[in-house]
């Protein structure tokens, strides 16, 4: 058994490469053309067993497209067998009442959703795909018909920095349990814009902003993410710049080599403040 305080709460596992959007942002370079994944249902099964033998974290099925795997259900039912509490983070095109009822008869307990700006014309130019503000909607429509708990994930750049407040605000009024605001951390795709990352000045605004948002909100479960700086502004109040002294959050990223098996798993282990 690991090290108590080594032990993973949360995984993020990249359940396949296919995805049927195309953000400027995406750390996967996925497209639909992309390996669908490297790895069998039984394999799949496997590594649940392996990660099971050490923790039982929040395992959370991700891509790519998660919903576009077609035993997809079959490894979240296996999850939930083993114990895990298991999610599945999602674009929403995909998501049907249908989608949803297979979600829950898996033990699927929480979706995620991507919203990266209040109106169609920020949320689409950033994912690169017309009607993917409104299948977002749409699915956060589903999601609440059915009783499915979710999360608004929210990514950000220069091109949609002045946003932030308003997707808040729309992620709250749309019924999300959650919203967590994303720091583009520049891998895959995200390497071709490096230009566009969010200056370091308006990023410390940025994260105040959030903090006076975090102490006001009562409703909504906020907090940004890959921004281990965030502990800083909390614990010594907005205003006051870096002095050191932080305990960062541990952060994995593993790429199962190809043919290896497995896909790619990101593992967060928060450690006591
Ligand atoms: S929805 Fe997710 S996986 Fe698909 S292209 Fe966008 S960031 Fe990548």
């Amino acid at each position: 058994m690991a090290k108590e305080e080594f032990i993973p709460k949360w995984i993020a596992w990249e359940v396949t490469g296919r995805c049927n959007l195309n953000c400027i942002h995406c750390r996967a370079s996925s497209t639909m053309t992309s390996h669908d994944s490297d790895f069998s249902l039984a394999e799949a099964k496997q590594l649940i067993d392996d990660i099971a033998e050490i923790a039982k974290p929040v395992l959370v099925l991700s891509g790519g497209e998660p919903l576009l795997r077609k035993d997809l259900f079959e490894i979240a039912k296996y999850g939930t067998e083993k114990g895990f509490r298991m999610c599945i983070a999602t674009n929403g095109v995909l998501v049907t009442d249908e989608v949803v009822g297979r979600m829950k008869e898996s033990g699927i307990r929480i979706c995620s959703l991507s919203l990266d700006g209040s109106a169609a014309a920020v949320h689409d130019d950033f994912r690169k795909q017309p009607g993917a503000f409104e299948a977002t909607l749409r699915a956060a429509e589903i999601f609440n018909r059915n009783g499915m708990q979710f999360i608004v994930n929210s990514s950000f750049t220069k091109r949609n920095q002045h946003d932030i407040a308003a997707t808040c605000k729309l992620a709250k009024s749309i019924g999300a349990h959650a919203w967590y605001m994303f720091m583009i951390v520049p891998t895959g795709r995200g390497e071709a814009i490096m230009s566009e990352l969010i200056s370091k000045e308006d990023y410390e605004e940025i994260l105040e902003w959030h903090y006076r948002m975090e102490k006001q909100e009562t409703e909504m479960l906020v907090r940004p993410t890959c921004a281990p700086h965030y502990y800083r502004v909390r614990r010594e109040g907005p205003g006051l710049r870096p002095r050191g002294g932080l305990r960062l959050l541990r952060f994995f990223h593993h790429r199962s080599p190809p043919g290896a098996g497995g896909g790619i798993i990101r593992v967060h282990v928060i450690l006591k403040e």
